[in-house]
């Protein structure tokens, strides 16, 4: 049983018992409750209230993960790639699957370079949260299907635009095959263009285990690299090691 399905159990029975001592202002805190707690459910990944979202590894060792989201950008991740293959670090593409239709040569060389290859949905709509169950699928499977078309690969792992999600993201999720996974810190560099800022923003959070989120799509080639660069040099200068994320959840 999910957080939520253990809230909304308690918010019925509590009502049911409120309702017969007829104490209505009750009745309105209840759900009050109810709401509140779903919307900071659906905004909050590692409340993993609806379901198991994976935010970070379980372990002690000095490790963290590197994870970029809503490529494959034909004008930043190349830059990208050569910087992690000179540095030896395999990361996590959460990809969008037009995009990797639009590019499969580069969707393949990410993946050439040891690098994960995984599903941020089909069309990275921002109402993929309000999508319906029928409608979710289809454009997982989309996503899916275009990542095995031009690659040979099949995705593992769904991260969900934006991070928001509901009970239909872990049940069309599950049926896919898919793993849900969020981020334990989330770098801001979309809305943060100084690579130092970014970079002290994670480093402030990092801890074993992080899942550090990051993006390769929308943002400058420029911008993305001295991040990464700087990142790579302030997780090794304090004994952190970077592994690849399928490899750190097991
Ligand atoms: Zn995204």
């Amino acid at each position: 049983m999910t957080r939520f399905q253990c809230v909304a159990l308690a918010a019925l029975l509590c009502s049911g018992l409120v309702m017969r001592l007829g104490w209505w202002t009750g009745l309105i805190v209840i759900w009050a409750g109810f709401f509140l707690l779903l919307g900071l459910g659906v905004a909050l990944p590692h409340w993993r209230y609806f379901g198991p979202f994976i935010c970070a590894g379980h372990t002690q060792q000095p490790q963290v993960a590197l994870t970029f989201d809503d490529g494959p950008d034909l004008r930043s991740t190349p830059k990208l790639l050569e910087v992690l293959r000179h540095h030896q670090v395999e990361a996590a593409f959460f990809a969008i699957g037009c995009k990797v239709a639009a590019a499969p040569a580069l969707a393949n060389q990410i993946l050439r370079d040891g690098h994960l290859l995984e599903n941020h949905s089909f069309a990275h709509s921002y109402a993929t949260n309000l999508f319906p169950a029928r409608k979710l699928t289809a454009d997982l499977k989309a996503a899916q299907r275009t990542i095995e078309k031009h690659t040979g690969t099949t995705p593992r792992y769904f991260r969900p635009p934006v991070g928001l999600s509901n009970p239909n993201t872990f049940r069309v999720a599950r049926a896919l095959r898919l793993k849900v996974v969020g981020w334990s810190i989330r770098s801001l560099d979309t809305r943060q263009s100084d690579p130092e800022r970014v970079v002290r923003r994670i480093m402030r959070r990092v801890k074993p285990g992080a899942i550090i989120l990051l993006h390769d799509g929308g943002i400058p080639a420029d911008q993305l690299t001295a991040t990464v660069q700087l990142l790579l040099a302030k997780l090794r200068e304090q004994g952190y090691e970077i592994v690849r994320l399928d490899r750190m959840l097991t």
